[in-house]
Formats: C-alpha cells, structure tokens, sequence
C-alpha cells in the first residue's frame, strides 16, 4: 500500500479544511507515492521518535503537533526541527500531521478525551461558523432521485447525526435553447415547460468544488441552474472542544482524583472547588483555555484543559470548577485515533504507538 492511501484515509476522518488559519497540519515532509513500510504513531515528532520508526524500519511517522510551522531559508540542523528534518529526509521518512484538523473533526482529540472520562450526549462547544452553504438546484422529475443521491453521495445533506438530508419542492422550469445547443428536452427555439423538483441541501463550504463537479454530472441538463446561499448557522459536526455528561455524577474531588488517574497527570491544577457535584462536562485538549467562557456558558460542572494561564484562573470562583490537566497528557490518547483509522482500513499493515513520551515538561 502506498503512503498516499493512508494519508487520503486520515484526511477523510479530519479534512484539512477543517484547520484553524494559524496551523501547519498535512504532510510535513516527503513523497506520498512510495510504498509504506510501516506507520509509527505519536503526539510530538522529535528525533528519538525518528530513531524509534527507523528501528522499526517504518517510513511514515503520523504525528498530532506538525513538525514543522514557518517558513525556512535554510536547513542546517540548528535546532531540533531542522536536525528532525534532516534526519526524515536522509531515511526516507515521510512525516505527517493531523493537527487542529482533527480537533475540529467529529470522533477527534476531544472525542477521544471524552471517551476516556467516559462522558455522553456530545456537543461540539464552540461549533465552527461560516462552514456551510446551502445548494438549491432545480431537475426534471424523473432524475431527481439520482441527482439528489449523486449530491449526497459528494458530501450534502448531513445534519447531527442525520444524513440525506434535503428539500424537494415540485414546480415548473422554463427555458428556450438557443441555436447551437442540445437540450436533454424541448426543441430549439420553442419555449418549453419542463416538471422539475427544487431540491434543497447544505454542504460544508470546503467540499463546494466536490459537489459541484458532481452535480454537473449528475444532472441531465446541458446548463444546470443551480444557486448557493450563504448560511450563518453553525457548523454543530465541526468545532473546539466539547461538553458531555456523566452517568452519575461524582464529587469534585473524585472526579479530579479519577482524571488524574486517566490522563497520568503528575499535578492536577485546579481552582477553589466550587462544593457542586460534577455532572456536565466542557473540555478541549491542548491549549483550549480560550474556551473557558463557552464553557460557563453552556451549564458545565468542570472545564478541563491541558493549559490554562495564571490569570485566566481569575474571577470564576464558584462559576465552574477549573482543571488543567497539561498539554501532553491531554493528548495522548490521540494516537489511539490515528490506530483505529488505519487499523480499520488495513487490518494487517504494521502500526505501532511510539513507546516515547515526548513530554518536555516534567514533575518533581
Ligand atoms: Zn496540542
């Protein structure tokens, strides 16, 4: 199997559209074209991660942090990048990483981390916006049912936890073919009247290209008419972090003393206990301390985080208990994600956890 094919299957799981505008995620380094030999998975690319997959005699390592996040005008192996780059490119390594892609992707980072708590009903915290538009076209009759699976098919029409979703509203379209064309009905110069149903569907933004090639394929007609409208709704698949809720609520300190268990935290920091018991859960993994205030927001017992600031800790006492559990820690279990994503598709290519935790910082 050739490495593109498993890049095309992580992409499937968390497009890169879906990327925030700050990040790098996608292919970091080499050519996807070669056969892969085996796939070591991690959080943080760092040279004993590469001594890891060439031991392994794997050349692909898929990572969660990219490797790689601003331009270069020379590689000389200064610093860890440039001597992890080096060190890719001398052993034919490709290099990998679904970042912000995959926190924003439904079943991703804060999926995974949700499901290690063990928390229920999930929704997206901080839903994306601007993400979608609506597609109206209008078809004869007797190919609506094909064009509209031919949409659903490219990507329309999933709301929640719903797919094929659409509106058909039956109607009359008018039109004269001109000299030179060749209408699928009607007759050259003549005005025809055509039944045709005006289907109705939402589509995220980024497979517009998708839908449309597949559209103009679909339909029958020479000139489809179709239109696309803007929608300000939010995107509820796609976003930061998540809120889910507990069987059975706990007390605050059990719930703090079981994430800490969970997650392996060597110091769990944590504002003043608010004296409720912990039931809705918001949490976002990495540095998600921006979505404090959604969480308040929504009714949440516990905000967990990887890192949050001094400051930040300010002036919430009694609003929600606050529990910052490290970057590295939150995140581990990302690579479980990218297992099961491969593991799926290609029950017997080689696939190994990197056995390094790459966690800079440490505890005393
Ligand atoms: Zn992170």
């Amino acid at each position: 199997m050739k490495i593109k094919e498993i890049v095309s299957a992580l992409e499937r799981f968390a497009p890169l559209p879906l990327q925030d505008g700050f990040d790098n995620a996608g292919l970091q380094i080499g050519l996807t074209e070669a056969e892969a030999t085996g796939a070591l998975l991690c959080l943080d690319v760092t040279e004993a991660v590469l001594d890891e997959a060439i031991a392994l005699g794997y050349n692909l390592v898929i990572s969660h942090h990219p490797l790689i996040f601003k331009g270069y005008k020379s590689i000389t192996g200064k610093d860890y990048v440039e001597r992890c780059m080096l060190k890719a490119i001398k052993n034919d390594i490709v290099i990998y990483s679904a970042h912000t892609n995959l926190d924003n992707a439904q079943g991703g980072v804060n999926y995974k981390i949700a499901e290690k708590i063990g928390l229920k009903n999930l929704k997206v915290l901080e839903p994306k916006e601007n993400s979608l538009i609506k597609l109206v076209t209008f078809v004869p009759d007797a190919q609506a049912d094909s064009v509209r699976e031919a949409l659903f098919a490219a990507g329309c029409g999933n709301i929640g936890n719903y797919d094929s979703c659409s509106y058909n509203l039956k109607g009359e379209g008018t039109f004269r073919a001109k000299e030179g064309t060749h209408p699928f009905c009607g007759t050259i110069g003549e005005l025809h009247h055509e039944n045709e149903v005006r289907i109705e569907t939402v589509l995220p933004i980024y497979k517009k290209a998708e839908v449309i090639k597949a559209l103009l394929s679909a339909h029958p007609y020479e000139e489809p008419a179709f239109d696309l409208y803007p929608l300000q709704n939010n995107w509820s698949q796609a976003g930061s972090g998540i809120v889910g809720e507990l069987d059975e609520s706990e007390t605050e300190l059990e719930f703090l003393k079981r994430i800490k268990k969970i997650f392996e935290v060597g110091c769990v920091r944590h504002n003043k206990l608010t004296g409720r018991e912990i039931q809705k859960v918001a949490l976002c993994g990495g540095a998600g301390a921006f979505l404090l205030p959604q969480a308040i927001r929504t009714g949440a017992d516990v905000f967990i985080t990887g890192e949050i600031k001094y400051h930040d800790y300010f002036g919430h006492e009694g609003d929600i208990l606050m529990a910052e559990i490290g970057h590295y820690e939150s995140e581990q279990y990302t690579k479980e994600i990218f297992y099961s994503i491969i593991r799926d598709l290609f029950p017997n290519f080689a696939l190994q956890l990197s056995k390094i935790n790459t966690n800079p910082i440490k505890y005393l």
